[in-house]
């Protein structure tokens, strides 16, 4: 039996370039200085696009041609059901051209195609979502507050926001933010990662062809420096939203708080799966093995520690060791692939850091634990890795891995496990493993998450709103919580006759 699953190269690539611009005010621009970037694919080697590098001026370009929108009210005034026209007919165009948008989004990323199509055409139902709160969306009033008052609290769209995404999940994360700012009637500049502009700028085109009016989205490409920084700390912007590692977010709301306005932070996580005794262990073995390799580990929700009850520990390992052998490591662009390349070389050898460094202080590797050739592809692959014998104190345990890498840790008792669960400066997802109702809600309740998930693992819903606690971020997207964070709320007490007694006494 072979070591791993592999799949080689089926073909040789033919590629047409991406040619990406900026959008500003309703235009695609070239940059001021006719600075470009190229990004070639962590898999092929090949360039797959290439885009304006934007600077200062089109960066404040884009900010005023969002200002301009905004303060004008073609669409921050515009009716809710206007507005949701406009998000269903981009969910449809985004359905129109998934395949080709997956495409280029698998040989930025490296990830499967399967899987990048399932992000782009799954995403099309956050704009179907959002729609749908465009049109529900409302303040509260208040009728007890006494015969002559009446009191009303409106929603108003918080204004101009920023939207800075990251390379691992461009398309999805992009559709958790801006179908929510725009039907909450705000105006946009959104920048994606420099290493995956593509499908922004495609839907860019989808979102002219929708009808759109011009500035109210704008897209600048370009880098954190000087791009991002800017759209972060501009006096001209009210929110920014950003996801991406806590690193650059705790630069982000420094940068913010010059203005003091509004920050929306979604960071990293390093989110346990937590197995007692009695879980289904053959469910809990697959969970485990699509929680750590889903998207080759680069993905904020990766399971990338389990917390394993002593008694099944061995077990338990055994069998995703077996799993992981099975799973498809390989040429992304063939739809059996199940995980795709490393996002670049840089990243390969950070992966590779954790294990060796790991593996240094005592730990023990049961799989993999090295680079992946896989055949007639030039990229940067990853060993499906199982390291076993983490303890807490160790990097592997505490930091983001970000890549097909699993520790495990043991514990004895429920409050054992509970405060494994959270020794962590994260707080952003978590999952239990038990056949009992009481156990999972116990821990449930006690874990320190923005998510839980029971006897499953990565389920998610348009419904159901999604964040960080601690120094996983601040904020929530999606679900009907993802819209509020883009309202203001303006209070108006009113007063019914002329019942208000002088303060002044009469003379
Ligand atoms: P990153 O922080 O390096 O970059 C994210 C974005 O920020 C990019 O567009 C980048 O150009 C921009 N940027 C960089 N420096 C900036 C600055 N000083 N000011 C403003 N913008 C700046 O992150 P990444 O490497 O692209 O993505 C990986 C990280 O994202 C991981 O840590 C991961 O956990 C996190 N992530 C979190 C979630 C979540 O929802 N919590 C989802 C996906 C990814």
């Amino acid at each position: 039996m072979t070591e791993f699953t592999l799949i080689a190269a089926s073909a040789a690539v033919h590629h047409d370039i991406v040619e990406c611009r900026h959008l500003i005010d309703g235009a695609w621009r070239a940059s001021e200085d006719g600075a470009i970037s190229e990004r070639v694919s962590p898999s092929h080697g090949i360039v797959v696009s290439r885009s304006a590098k934007g600077g200062t001026t089109e960066t404040e370009a884009a900010i005023a041609a969002a200002r301009k929108a905004f303060d004008g009210g073609v669409w921050s005034k515009a009716s809710g059901k206007s507005r949701a026209t406009v998000l269903l007919k981009v969910a449809e165009l985004i359905e129109r051209d998934a395949e080709k948008m997956a495409r280029v989004e698998t040989l930025e990323t490296g990830k499967p195609i399967t899987q990048a199509f399932g992000e782009v055409s799954g995403a099309a139902d956050l704009w179907r979502y959002a729609a749908s709160l465009a049109r529900t969306m409302h303040g509260e009033s208040h009728n007890t507050l006494g015969p002559d008052m009446l009191g009303v609290v409106l929603k108003e769209p918080i204004g101009v926001v920023s939207v800075i995404t990251p390379w691992n999940f461009p398309f999805w994360i992009l559709s958790q933010k801006l179908p929510f700012a725009l039907a909450a009637g705000c105006t946009c500049v959104v920048k994606p990662s420099e290493l995956t502009p593509s499908t922004t700028v495609m839907l860019g085109e989808l979102l002219i062809e929708a009808g759109l009016p011009s500035g109210v989205v704008n897209i600048v490409l370009g880098y954190g420096q000087p791009v991002g920084a800017l759209m972060a700390e501009h006096p001209e912007v009210d929110m920014i939203t950003f996801t991406g590692s806590t690193a650059v977010g705790r630069s982000i709301a420094s940068a913010a708080s010059g203005t003091l306005k509004k920050v929306a932070l979604e960071l990293g996580g390093k989110n346990p799966q937590v197995i007692f005794p009695d879980a289904a262990i053959d469910d809990a073995a697959d969970a485990i093995t699509f929680g750590v390799y889903f998207n080759a580990g680069e993905c904020c929700n990766s399971s990338s520690r389990i917390i394993v009850h002593e008694d099944v520990a061995e077990a338990v390992v055994e069998k995703v060791v077996a799993l992981s052998r099975k799973v498809a490591f390989g040429d992304p662009l063939n739809p059996e692939t199940q995980v795709g390349a490393i996002v670049s070389t840089a990243h390969q050898q950070k992966i590779d850091g954790y294990v060796r460094d790991a593996v240094a202080a005592g730990a023990k590797v049961c799989l993999g634990g090295a680079a992946l050739k896989v055949d007639g592809l030039p990229g940067e692959f990853y060993q499906p890795t199982v390291v076993a014998g983490v303890t807490p104190d160790m990097a592997i345990a505490r930091e983001e891995v970000f890549g097909p890498v699993l520790s495990v840790l043991t514990f004895r008792s429920f409050d054992g496990a509970v405060a494994l669960a959270n020794d962590a400066a994260y707080g952003l997802s978590a999952g239990v493993w038990s056949d009992s109702v009481h156990t999972c809600l116990d821990f449930a309740r006690q874990v320190e998450a923005g998510t839980v998930w029971t006897n499953t693992w990565m389920d998610g819903f348009p419904e159901l709103t999604f964040g960080g606690v601690k120094q996983s971020g601040l904020g929530r997207e999606i679900g009907p919580y993802g819209l509020e964070e883009f309202l203001e709320v303006k209070t108006l007490a009113m007063r019914i006759g002329r019942t208000r007694a002088p303060w002044v006494k009469a003379s």
